[in-house]
């Protein structure tokens, strides 16, 4: 049984963590969206919303499930019993960012890193472009799902 921990902040989730999500779906028999949350951060949607949102847009799929956790991503796994940390990588930024953590994270449990590169439309989305635009009144349309326009 291969178990996956899908990991981030999800503030609000965009179509380029549901491109990722959808593309990690043929590799794993299970998905863990895991929503980190740490006090020290603010967050634009309280993790309720957060939540709700991933849920909606997945409640068909038996494969996926939205957990929350504190603290290192490794330990949430190994808690989970799931043996791989999904990651997506928009540009070279990502990847220096990731590599360390992904090579720490299998150093200290054994835990490894699937990344996959995001399909070019979506390279330019993140969340914190679309907070961006949310706060300024922008169009957003082409960043989310309808789940988080409404
Ligand atoms: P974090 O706070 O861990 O960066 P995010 O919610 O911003 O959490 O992102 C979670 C994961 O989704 C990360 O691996 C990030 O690189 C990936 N990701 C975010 N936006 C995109 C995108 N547009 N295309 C592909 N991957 C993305």
């Amino acid at each position: 049984m291969k178990k996956a921990v899908f990991p981030g902040s999800f503030d609000p989730i965009t179509l380029g963590h549901i491109d990722i999500i959808e593309r990690a779906l043929p590799l794993f028999d299970e998905i863990i969206i895991a929503i980190g949350t740490n006090a020290a951060k603010q967050y634009m949607f309280p993790l309720e919303k957060r939540i709700e949102f991933i849920e909606s847009l997945f409640k068909d799929n038996q494969k996926i499930e939205v957990k929350t956790y504190q603290g290192m991503t490794a330990e949430f796994c190994k808690k989970e019993n799931a043996g791989f940390i999904i990651r997506g990588l928009r540009n070279t930024t990502d990847f220096n960012y990731e590599q360390a953590i992904a090579q720490t994270n299998y150093q200290l449990s054994g835990v490894d890193s699937v990344s996959i590169f995001t399909s070019p439309k979506y390279a330019n989305i993140s969340s914190s472009i679309v907070r961006d635009v949310m706060r300024n009144g922008g169009d957003y349309s082409m960043l989310v799902s309808s789940v988080v326009k409404k």
